[in-house]
């Protein structure tokens, strides 16, 4: 396998994020936001917030297994091992007083000036910021978004864009200035051009073989999770995208001798991404696409229309709607990527990101005449999966391809 060359860019990329973050807490050079995953972050970036992303930081306690630790911590105070292990991973992490950010010159995760979440994830983000919120007697704000949407209306865009509006003069009175417009639509410029990189990376890898594949996403998404609406991380996608270009050009494979390609629907598991990695290199197949690292592609947003269409791209994300678009935006995927087989992982913790429990895998092989394979694990907790099971399902599952479509002859 020929490693991706941009990871040590993507390394100082973060840790200058990361260091800028530490400043502005223990410094107070900015005021802290913490933000939801897919929350207002161009608004908090135009105000002059530095932002967290506790998401960001669990994810970093799943990839390091220290999650498993600090999870029963949280679960002694009441909270169930069936809800988000993402956030009792934090707040585990929190009690125990520990933060894979201490490798970053950070003290322990920033406090928050202010806390603003966006439910159209789910529930559980703002259950996790409230906690914190009680802890600091700090402000939490957000928007109350609706999910399960069909096609996205020009209501579900109002009532969105009235929350937005409405958190703007809270968040200019915790920072101190007031909300400069020409700023925020430059922010949102921005973030727009970043989400372009990102899902033009992304699209390498329809390129037969793939330049990169899901598990290089997991890794390489930082910048569009972190860092959206700064400059840096446009920086960072163009040196990226270069390369996946040369990549493409020169046949250099995500998964040498690739044979299937698969689409991952749902979580990754932090804590196995490398041997799921090498288990699906080891038979030859190719994760090429996924909902996760597609899920930071804000194509709606739009400078002309700051807040409106920040309220429109937090609609249309897949999460939010309901089965039938998803259903056809799946399919989109397993067309534009020549997908072979759908892996539904049904994320124990993350009901709000799994899609196997109400017959879809079944439905989308149906209608497509490929298979798909539900992979039981979670997002953080590494007791709801088994690696011997996982092996012999994927095992299974690419023997099962081999049967529906014998293996390309050019393959290289
Ligand atoms: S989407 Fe899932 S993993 Fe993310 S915060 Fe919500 S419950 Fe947790």
């Amino acid at each position: 396998m020929t490693a991706i060359r941009s990871t040590a860019a993507l390394r100082d990329a973060m840790g200058g994020y990361f260091r800028a973050l530490g400043e502005a807490a223990e410094r107070k050079t900015a005021p802290v936001a913490w933000c939801s995953s897919v929350g207002p972050v161009e608004l908090l970036r135009a105000l002059g917030f530095a932002v967290f992303f506790p998401e960001n930081h669990a994810a970093m306690l799943g990839a390091a297994r220290t999650a498993q630790r600090y999870m029963p911590i949280v679960h002694s105070q009441g909270y169930s091992p069936d809800i988000c292990s993402y956030l009792t991973s934090d707040i585990g992490a929190y009690l125990a007083g520990e933060t894979p950010l201490q490798a970053y010159g950070l003290p322990g995760i920033p406090k928050a000036d202010v806390l603003v979440f966006n439910t159209n994830q789910c529930r559980d983000v703002r259950d996790w910021f409230e906690w914190y919120a009680r802890r600091w007697n700090a402000p939490v704000i957000g928007v109350r978004s609706p999910r399960a949407i069909d096609d996205v209306t020009t209501n579900d865009v109002d009532g969105v864009t009235v929350q937005l509006e409405a958190l703007v003069p809270a968040l200019e009175a915790i920072a101190g200035v007031r909300l400069d417009a020409g700023r925020l639509a430059e922010t949102v410029a921005t973030s727009r051009r970043t989400s372009d990189l990102w899902e033009t990376c992304l699209q390498s890898a329809s390129r037969r073989p793939a330049p990169l594949n899901f598990f290089d996403g997991t890794v390489h998404m930082g910048p569009a999770v972190v860092m959206r609406g700064l400059d840096e991380a446009n920086g960072y996608y163009q040196r990226l995208l270069a390369e996946l270009g040369e990549r493409a050009r020169d046949g250099v494979a995500a998964v040498p001798g690739e044979r299937y390609r698969l689409y991952w629907d749902g979580m990754p598991i932090w804590g196995r991404l490398r041997a799921l990695s090498g288990l699906f290199a080891e038979f030859r197949t190719a994760v090429v696409a996924s909902t996760y690292c597609n899920s930071w592609i804000f194509s709606a947003l739009d400078p002309a229309d700051p807040l409106r269409s920040m309220a429109r791209a937090s609609l249309e994300l897949f999460i939010v709607r309901s089965e039938q678009p998803k259903v056809r935006y799946i399919e989109a995927m397993v067309r534009r990527y020549q997908v072979d087989g759908v892996i539904f992982h049904d994320c124990r913790t993350c009901p709000s990101n799994s899609n196997a429990r109400y017959g879809m895998p079944r439905r989308v092989s149906e209608e497509l005449g490929i298979p798909t394979l539900v992979l039981d694990g979670d997002v953080n907790d590494l007791r709801c999966f088994s690696d011997e099971q996982a092996r012999t399902n994927i095992e299974g599952f690419v023997e099962q391809l081999a049967d529906v479509r014998p293996v390309r002859m050019d393959a290289s």
